[in-house]
């Protein structure tokens, strides 16, 4: 099967810096891939060049279909046209490590604005499906909130919802849970866990190696923009072929919190402002298949760690 995202040596430097030195990724209709990688390696690059936020220097991206640009005889890259660019655009959502929803704008008419701006949806339509989705992240109780009185953990579900109102083939996560505090990461990554499972397309760039471990069918280890190493997630996460991929997963699951010091009820715990009651949140409530999902992820830390622990040669051996 055809990939729905077909990227061939991707390149793109800001001024004399290389960022990108020819990156390779496909990704089939279905597949969650990962990136996993030190800071400043280029993962934000990479995604801001998927949908054309950022203008590559040299390779080839394809979406479903459309190339949106390429290199040409000359060897200078050329794009699709606009009309072409925006058209993939609409295809492709995107959720960003820092909330970026309106501020002005009410949960609600955050999720309608695309909709009805760019698709010319009627106002109903798009308020019925906002509303739709506001439930399947489970914040139908918070659609006339404004992003402020919201917690971190609740305005990143708003803005998956946000992305989904455009009825994307793929989305693309960069980091999401890592402005938020730590205790609410669990809520977005039950969220993406079950897009996931209901066949969406996606590229998720992230430091939460359980969730990459559990739910991701590839995983890419990217330093000083380079592709270091591919695979499926037990084998790169688990038993790293590269030292450097070694390193790094060593650094991140040090950092990561064990299943023992934080609690279940920590992690579907939630904060707002004002507001004490959550009974009526179905993901901050808890349902136990969720507390055994966000324990499951945490597992897969443990389960890494040993991994990686176990899969290490042992230092001075001759054999
Ligand atoms: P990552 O997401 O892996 O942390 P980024 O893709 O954000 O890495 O950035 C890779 C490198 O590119 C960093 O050194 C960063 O400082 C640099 N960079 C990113 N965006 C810009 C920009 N708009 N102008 C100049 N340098 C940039
Ligand atoms: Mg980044």
């Amino acid at each position: 099967m055809a990939a729905l995202v077909n990227v061939k040596g991707l390149r793109k430097s800001f001024g004399d810096l290389n960022i990108l030195n020819g990156i390779d990724l496909e990704v089939k209709a279905g597949e969650v891939v990962s990136i996993i990688g030190p800071s400043g390696s280029g993962k934000t690059t990479i995604l801001r060049c998927i949908n054309l936020l950022e203008r590559p220097d040299g390779g080839r991206i394809e979406v479903d279909g459309q190339v949106l640009c390429q290199d040409g005889p000359d060897g200078r890259i050329r794009f699709a046209s606009k009309g072409e660019i925006r058209k993939i655009r609409e295809e492709v959502g995107m959720v960003f490590q820092r909330f970026n929803l309106f501020p002005h704008m009410t949960a609600l008419e955050n999720v309608m604005e695309a909709p009805m701006a760019v698709k010319g949806m009627d106002k109903a339509s798009a308020k019925a499906r906002a509303l739709e989705l506001l439930d399947s992240v489970g914040l139908s109780h918070r659609a006339d909130h404004y992003p402020l009185q919201m917690s971190g953990g609740q305005q990143q579900r708003v803005a998956i919802a946000r992305a989904l109102a455009m009825e994307p083939r793929v989305m693309l996560f960069d980091e999401v849970t890592s402005a938020v505090d730590p205790e609410l990461a669990g809520e977005i990554l039950l969220v993406m866990k079950r897009l996931a499972e209901e066949g969406m397309t996606m590229i998720v760039v992230t430091h939460e190696m359980g969730f990459a471990a559990d739910v991701a069918d590839r995983v890419l280890f990217i330093d000083h923009g380079r592709v270091v190493e591919e695979g499926t997630a037990p084998q790169v996460l688990g038993a790293p072929r590269e030292e450097r991929t070694r390193a790094f997963l060593k650094a991140v699951l040090e950092r990561a919190p064990m299943a023992e010091e934080d609690g279940d009820d920590d992690l579907v715990d939630d904060r707002d402002i004002g507001e004490p009651s959550w009974g009526a949140d179905p993901l901050t409530a808890g349902t136990s298949s969720d507390t055994d999902t966000i324990a499951r992820l945490q597992s897969e830390v443990e389960e890494l760690r040993r991994r990686l622990a176990q899969s290490e040669s042992p230092s001075g051996g001759d054999g």
